[in-house]
């Protein structure tokens, strides 16, 4: 696709859920965070590299990247912190760039949690931020996932606050409605994108 929709939003906010009512009106996506999976699975140059690099303890037994134990070795190490990111992210970025022109929707969807904290908003169009009060992010990554509350506080004290996030936004989905409104809303943003996809082209 020509025209990139960046969507992004806080843990629990309702990225995947809006990707999904996208994908019902065909809108193709790329999820940022599998793609900087795919780039360090067995076979991938870049998993070779990190093994020469951080030994073989960096491996699980059936050969797969044990990201535990990467975060041990890179954690208060910038230097090899540094090394890492300067691997990982040009094959990433490169890798989200041919599948985001491989998809052949009128627009497409970039998904990423870290999209304004990793200045991915270079490669997109425009903005999309799911947008939830942080105590509706809390109660719902809670009740999907089952973990303690201060696991998902932590996360979500990683990540930008509402107000620097929302400053990010050329659009905002406010999703404390229920799905049916989030849908007609999707509808309405999906008229625009198509809109100004082929503006964009002619
Ligand atoms: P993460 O960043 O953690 O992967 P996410 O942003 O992709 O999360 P979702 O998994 O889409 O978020 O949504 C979080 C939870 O909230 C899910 O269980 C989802 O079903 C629920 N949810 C999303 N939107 C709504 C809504 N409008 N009403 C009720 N529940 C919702």
């Amino acid at each position: 696709s020509g025209y990139i929709v960046g969507l992004t939003g806080g843990i629990g906010s309702g990225k995947t859920t809006v990707a999904n009512l996208f994908h019902d009106l065909g809108v193709q996506s790329v999820d940022a965070d599998l793609v900087a999976r795919d780039v360090v699975m067995p076979g991938e140059t870049a998993l070779v590299a990190i093994t020469e690099h951080f030994g073989h303890g960096i491996l699980q037994q059936d050969g797969q990247l044990d990201r535990a134990a990467l975060r041990a070795r890179i954690f208060a190490d910038e230097t090899k912190k540094q090394w890492l990111n300067q691997l990982l992210h040009p094959l990433i970025r490169q890798r989200l760039l041919q599948q985001l022109a491989d998809c052949t929707s009128g627009y497409a969807l970039l998904i990423a949690p870290l999209l304004l904290e990793n200045k991915l908003q270079t490669y997109t169009d425009r903005v999309l931020v799911v947008d939830v009060p942080p105590e509706l992010q809390l109660s719902r990554t809670i009740q999907r996932d089952g973990v303690p509350a201060e696991q998902v506080q932590n996360i979500l004290n990683s990540q930008l606050s509402r107000p620097e996030r929302l400053q990010g936004a050329d659009d905002v989905l406010l999703n404390t409605v229920p799905l049916s409104q989030l849908q007609a809303q999707i509808q309405q943003l999906h008229q625009r994108y198509q809109q100004f996809a082929k503006e964009k082209l002619a």
